[in-house]
């Protein structure tokens, strides 16, 4: 009797270690069949176009995770999806406000900036009090453009296409509803004395570098990163997105784009 005992208990245990043994087997398995998974912003409905982005572009797996759910496999302008309002939205090529699209509490800019302009508060008391404290140390910040309406975009780029033609000025100019500027959230900025197309070789611009994110804003495009923003470096349009994320943000050197899809978008 003791006999069998023992031999039940050996085999118990052997059978044990043997379904261990197993287990890991599989959770291996998983982790190799789908390196895609590990990852919360993991989207199961977009894994073939995750490998299919793999092939063609040689990124690791976070980087084509991200941009596939950007929609950067599909070209500007494609597959676009209307968004309404919220601080930490985001306006892109991919992403669009209605024509009626409003922004809540939309305040003129009645300091440091031209005449007309308007922004979201909290966004502008920001800019406020960052052209404030530059100015101390003299070096003048000035809103030249703002919140913009879908009409007044539309405009805009319609002007740009007869002079340039639609390919030339979507690199530098957003269609109507695809507009940062639309979220009352965008600023463009001079220093008063040279066109804001010079504003990089400023020295207000320097500051800019060193100090907007301190305020809550980012440099928005962001130079060598026209493939995910979708622009051409703008060394005079930044965006506020508080000081968390501008922090975050300017410490990892990435887009506005790479945080959303990480840490905002919800699967
Ligand atoms: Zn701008």
């Amino acid at each position: 009797m003791k006999k069998f005992l023992w031999l039940l208990i050996i085999l118990i245990t052997i059978t044990s270690i043997l379904c261990l043994i197993k287990e890991k087997k599989e959770d291996k398995k998983i982790v190799v069949d789908n390196p895609y998974k590990v990852f919360t912003f993991y989207k199961e409905e977009n894994l073939e176009r995750y490998k299919k982005y793999k092939k063609l572009n040689n990124l690791d797996i976070k980087d084509i995770i991200l941009r596939v759910n950007m929609g950067l496999d599909n070209s500007f302008y494609t597959h676009t999806k209307e968004v309404t309002f919220d601080k930490l939205m985001l306006v892109n090529k991919y992403n669009y406000v209605s024509k009626d699209f409003e922004v809540p509490n939309l305040v003129p800019v009645k300091e440091f900036a031209k005449e007309g302009m308007y922004l979201e508060k909290e966004c502008m008391e920001a800019f406020v009090k960052m052209a404030q404290d530059a100015l101390k140390s003299n070096y003048n910040i000035r809103a030249i453009s703002t919140y913009r309406t879908y009409n007044y975009q539309e405009n805009l780029y319609q002007n740009y296409v007869k002079k340039d033609g639609v390919k030339e000025a979507d690199t530098y100019s957003a269609r109507p509803g695809f507009s940062e500027h639309h979220t009352g959230l965008a600023i463009d900025v001079d220093n008063i004395k040279t066109s804001y197309t010079d504003f990089l070789n400023t020295k207000e611009f320097q500051w800019m570098q060193d100090n907007a994110y301190k305020y809550g804003f980012i440099l928005r495009y962001g130079k060598d990163k026209e493939n995910i923003t979708g622009y051409m470096y703008e060394p005079w349009h930044y965006r506020y997105v508080g000081k968390d994320i501008a922090k975050y943000i300017y410490e990892n050197n990435i887009t506005f784009e790479e945080y959303y899809y990480e840490f905002i978008e919800k699967n």
